[in-house]
């Protein structure tokens, strides 16, 4: 391919570097400092101190102008929750990459369109006529963006340059705050027709793949909007659906940022190719099981590398459910042998870990919690699956170990849904949420291991 997941990567960062925007690294993309947030669900969770004023003036990041980077999102539980429906389409996963360029009191809504226009359609050179825009067109007493909607309708025609609500076009950072419109751009994976009716229609053939927010509001808390100033920009794109279009893809799994983890999980499972289907049917099974573990494994893989781990309670619990999810769909669709989750560890590594070194750094702690929990599951696993065949068990000890293994969970769960509860008090609509590690708490980060 053209466009091997690497470069599409290196030529969004070079190009905004040569726009005179500094790369920002990813924060960690579990929060240690915030009880709030499970994981860092947006490019601007690590941003947020900025957007609030309260960032460290001795820190470099107060003296932030322009700033693009690739920050590591997992949405698994909280305002953002993928996970159920991750496997079941084509283009959501529990981690992806966000990728973003941003204007801290620089430019506003003109450049930042222009920039994004620029990129797309020369530095990657997609077709102009496959590109949807959609703006804020007004709404609950807000204003329509009509700036914006003026700057697109100077590179794309007026049937492609759609308005919409606050549910789709308005962004806010909490209850009160920094907010604003936002505009997205979406892309037609087909082409040759009028994809205008698929937009925001939950369509896999027409998905977006940018949120521009312009963050021009303060949301008072008697809810009367003031002007924010200096105005913000604040963008992101999913990286993984940007390289399925680039690698003229119909599904994010059909790029090189799966199909190698594919493969690898067809030699240790044994079972039969991918083959790209969705949807309900008993065969398409196999290639659901295929996309959950690959995204879970990614998943894992990520949230150890930054110092979590499988376990009972909140971010930790929901790290557990994901594991358990992989593991059962490996056991009882692929019929993959016990184990071989954890095998995975080493391809993700092998493709993610240049630009993610911390990947290499932990590989082998991340391989070594996944075999344990793994292991600890398969012999839970086995007693459920017992059950499900009709054969008989000892049935008092059984029972004694379910009404163990249900409490358990169920405080586990009580104490993930609190903590979710307290991660939506800090919700947003559009791009992101929550609370992010401050600057000098990332070099800050305690040693985990
Ligand atoms: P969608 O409605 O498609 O779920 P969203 O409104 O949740 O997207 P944003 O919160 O605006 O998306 O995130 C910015 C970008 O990040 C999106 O345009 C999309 O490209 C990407 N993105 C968001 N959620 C996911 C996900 N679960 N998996 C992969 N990419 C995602």
């Amino acid at each position: 391919t053209e466009w091997p997941a690497k470069k599409v990567r290196d030529t969004f960062i070079k190009f905004f570097e040569g726009k005179n925007h500094v790369y920002w690294k990813s924060s960690p993309v579990v929060p240690h400092n915030d009880p709030t947030l499970l994981f860092v669900n947006a490019g601007m969770n690590q941003y947020k101190s900025i957007l609030l004023g309260t960032v460290d003036p001795k820190t470099d990041r107060s003296k932030l102008r322009k700033a693009c980077n690739t920050q590591k999102c997992i949405r698994a539980g909280g305002e953002h929750n993928d996970l159920d429906n991750v496997g079941k389409d084509t283009y959501h996963h529990t981690f992806f990459e966000m990728l973003g360029h941003w204007s801290f009191g620089d430019y506003f809504k003109k450049n930042a369109i222009g920039l994004a226009w620029e990129l797309l359609t020369k530095a990657y050179g997609l077709p102009t006529d496959r590109i949807y825009a959609t703006y804020f067109g007004g709404d609950k007493n807000l204003p329509p963006d009509n700036d914006a909607r003026d700057v697109w309708r100077k590179f794309l025609p007026r049937e492609r340059v759609l308005p919409f609500g606050c549910k789709d076009n308005f962004w806010e950072m909490g209850d009160t705050g920094p907010c604003g419109p936002c505009t997205r751009i979406h892309y037609d994976r087909v082409g040759n027709r009028d994809a205008a009716s698929f937009v925001n229609n939950d369509d896999p053939t027409c998905i977006e793949i940018w949120n521009l927010v312009f963050i021009q509001f303060n949301k008072e808390s008697n809810g009367s909007l003031k002007p924010f100033r200096p105005k913000y920009v604040y963008t992101g794109m999913g990286f993984e659906r940007l390289t399925s279009v680039l690698q003229n893809k119909m599904s994010n799994y059909d790029t090189d940022v799966f199909m190698p983890i594919f493969d690898v999980i067809q030699q240790v499972t044994g079972a039969r190719t991918y083959s790209g289907k969705v949807g309900p049917d008993d065969a398409d099974k196999v290639d659901m099981a295929y996309r959950v573990i690959a995204d879970h494994i990614r998943t894992l893989s990520f949230a150890i590398a930054d110092g979590a781990s499988p376990g009972n309670e909140g971010r930790e619990y929901v790290l557990r459910r994901i594991l358990h999810r992989a593991v059962r769909y490996g056991s009882e669709v692929l019929k993959a042998p016990e184990g071989f989750f954890s095998k995975l560890v080493k391809i993700v590594v092998e493709i993610m870990g240049d630009i993610f070194p911390e990947l290499k750094q932990h590989e082998a702690r991340i391989g070594g919690i996944i075999a344990a929990e793994e292991a600890s599951f398969g012999k839970t696993l086995v007693k459920l699956m017992v059950e499900e065949r009709g054969l008989t068990v000892d049935v008092e000890g059984f029972k004694i170990g379910m009404d163990e293994a249900r409490e358990k969970s169920r405080s586990a769960r009580n104490e993930m849904i609190a903590s979710s509860s307290d991660a939506i008090r800090v919700r947003t609509d559009c791009t992101g949420s929550g609370d992010l590690v401050a600057a000098n708490d990332l070099e800050a980060l305690p040693t985990y291991f």
